[in-house]
């Protein structure tokens, strides 16, 4: 197959983004793409004037001040706090430490979320046990203060299954990054979780995903970059950003063959009920 020249990207990307839609991406690191070498500020402002809807995503419990700092001028971004398992500590006494940094994170920020937490056991961080420890006592907190939670799951379908149906919870959550099939779709959907999309929806061998994609409601359909991982094609292996989005839009409307404005307003609507900011 011949190469795909940077023009012609650019131009795939441009054909994409479509004029005066607003954009939602329920789950990027601005942290992580400015580590990138990227202008984060110069992203940012870009974002802001295309009104730009977004989450941005903790994965431990001491960014928040940086994050906020960076992101408090930007009305329409948005900000969850949490720990994910790559936080692991070699004890449950240490994890009561962690909850009371995000107890306070919550108290002294305008946290929307309680995200990204969840399994890896593709990493395998720690042991099972106190992956699942950590896991469990962020979804606590996260009832506690009425709060979604943000579910980050490699290889732990069986695991988060067992553990998200003993739960009730008292705000719904997003399974970030879907990749698992569609029994576990059908049981996050039971538990009125919404399922997030991400760049790997483009992906050529990932017609299972798509498969998924078809059968999940509109009114629980989230979309993201998880930027700056996970660049859509033609861009993958790059470093992703919110603006390689509409690609993914672009994807999931040809897919769910609906017009990509309907799709914008659906994820613009689902993000903000989720988080109560409609
Ligand atoms: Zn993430």
């Amino acid at each position: 197959m011949a190469k795909i020249t940077k023009e012609k990207k650019l131009q795939i990307l441009k054909e994409a983004t479509k004029e005066n839609l607003i954009y939602t991406d329920t789950h990027f690191h601005s942290l992580e793409i400015e580590k990138k070498e990227i202008d984060i500020k110069n992203l940012l402002d870009q974002m802001e004037k295309m009104s730009f809807i977004a989450l941005d995503i903790g994965i431990n419990e001491s960014d928040i001040e940086s994050r906020y700092n960076l992101l408090q001028d930007y009305k329409n971004i948005y900000l969850s706090t949490a720990i994910g398992p790559w936080g692991v500590k070699d004890s449950a006494e240490k994890h009561d430490a962690l909850i009371d940094t995000l107890e306070a994170n919550i108290k002294n920020y305008p946290i929307k979320a309680i995200g990204e937490i969840g399994l890896d056991n593709y990493w395998k961080y720690g042991t099972k046990e106190l992956q699942e420890d950590l896991f469990i006592k962020q979804i606590h907190l996260a009832n506690k203060y009425n709060l979604p939670i943000i579910i980050h799951n490699r290889e732990a379908d069986e695991q988060i299954i067992n553990i998200i149906k003993k739960i009730s919870f008292k705000k719904n959550g997003i399974i970030h990054c879907f990749s698992s099939n569609l029994e576990f779709a059908k049981i996050a959907l039971d538990k009125d979780f919404y399922i997030s999309f991400a760049g790997p929806i483009t992906y050529k061998n990932n017609e299972e995903l798509r498969e998924v994609l078809k059968y999940v409601p509109i009114n629980k359909l989230l979309i993201e970059t998880d930027s700056p991982y996970l660049s859509p094609t033609p861009f993958r292996g790059k470093t992703n950003t919110p603006l390689l989005i509409p690609l993914i839009y672009q994807e999931i409307a040809s897919i769910k063959k609906i017009a990509i404005e309907d799709l914008c307003l659906n994820v613009k609507r689902n993000l903000l009920t989720l988080l109560d900011c409609s």
